[in-house]
């Protein structure tokens, strides 16, 4: 059995070497008799595995003592209540951008906690765009600033860190994690939904200023007060340690790839090559302005959209998968995250290439 070439949004593609190692120990993790996911939480050994993972996240991302690293269940959209419920403190206002669904929905869910100030949209223009950051409205009392540096959807990408002031700022980085540097420090918080750059689904990883913990709400469910679970080592209960292991072998692979700075770089190699084909050949377009074209996830449109079921079937052929765009938004995407190799991508762009030729 051969691998297909898997641009799925996520739950996406993971390294081969990874899910090879997973494999490998699934019945007999180093001679413990047993498998990582029948381990208690609380033995020697899944604690060095927790241990390790969380040390390996610290290295790559250079994350200093002054933030807690958090492993959390309920994915990313979890994470949009959690941080109302934790962040606002006596403060009854938080800051949100709006550029995409993924902002759309953290906003909708921190209006039941908060008054929401949408500081900036760039909703009328289709989210093709992010509002220049000198026309945003923040405000000085707001509990913090949310943004959402990569739209997974739009395939709309930062490529600048706001400026926040004295407000903490807080991201949602759930499909760009890892995928080039970023200066943490800049940061009151970080999540991210594992199942792009990191691991299987349901993890959320969080990063959490320490001075920004201990503020939760009363009402905050003990399983989302940041504070309990970073006294607790995220294990107030029973954490995800099969997800939690699969995101420690990801980081080791991430590590001997040559870590974010190198892997950067193949990703904007990747994106590039796609870019490139897309603006040369007419019969392919994305709307994205140019400078916010995402890294990691590339929505792209036919000439002819009566074309998009057969475009799909001969990719399908191809062993290349899941191309099909959201479902909110149609036409094609292709999520090319850390562990999509670059020959993937080559794969794909003969693929347009021959299609167009065929039927343009
Ligand atoms: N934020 C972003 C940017 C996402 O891409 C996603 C998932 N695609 C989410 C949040 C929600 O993640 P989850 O499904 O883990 O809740």
């Amino acid at each position: 059995m051969s691998r297909a070439y898997n641009f799925c949004a996520g739950p996406a593609t993971l390294p081969e070497s990874v899910l090879a190692q997973a494999r490998d120990e699934m019945l007999d993790w180093r001679g413990t008799g047993m498998s990582v996911m029948e381990m208690s939480h609380r033995s020697d050994e899944f604690v060095e595995i927790a241990e390790m993972a969380e040390q390996d996240l610290r290295e790559l991302a250079g994350i200093s003592d002054d933030y807690a690293v958090l492993f959390m269940q309920g994915g990313a959209s979890s994470q949009f209540s959690t941080i109302p419920l934790n962040l606002l403190g006596e403060k009854t206002s938080a800051d949100y951008v709006n550029t995409g669904i993924w902002s759309k929905k953290a906003i909708a869910e921190a209006k039941r906690y908060a008054d929401v100030n949408v500081v900036a949209s760039s909703e009328e223009g289709g989210f093709a765009s992010i509002p220049d950051q000198a026309s945003w409205q923040t405000s000085t009392d707001a509990a913090y600033l949310h943004y959402t540096p990569n739209e997974t959807i739009g395939g709309l990408e930062y490529d600048f860190i706001p400026d926040s002031g004295s407000v903490p700022l807080v991201a949602d980085m759930s499909s760009t994690m890892l995928s080039r540097p970023v200066d943490v420090s800049k940061f009151g918080l970080i999540y991210a939904g594992a199942q792009k750059n990191i691991g299987p689904s349901g993890l959320v990883v969080v990063i959490i200023r320490k001075d920004l913990l201990g503020k939760a709400r009363k009402e905050t469910p003990t399983m989302m007060n940041y504070q309990v679970i970073a006294d607790n080592g995220s294990m107030y209960n029973t954490p995800a340690t099969y997800s939690w292991y699969l995101a420690g072998l990801v980081f080791k692979w991430l590590k001997a790839q040559g870590g974010v700075k190198a892997m950067g770089e193949i990703n904007r190699r990747k994106a590039e090559k796609l870019y490139d084909f897309i603006d040369v050949n007419e019969f392919y377009a994305n709307p994205i302005d140019p400078r916010f074209r995402s890294w990691m996830n590339i929505p792209f449109t036919l000439q002819d959209d009566t074309l998009n079921s057969a475009f799909l079937e001969g990719a399908g052929a191809r062993g290349l998968l899941n191309l099909a765009g959201h479902r909110s938004v149609g036409g094609m995407r292709a999520s090319i995250y850390n562990a999509m190799p670059e020959a993937g991508v080559d794969a794909l762009i003969q693929y347009m290439a021959d299609f167009a030729k065929e039927r343009g």
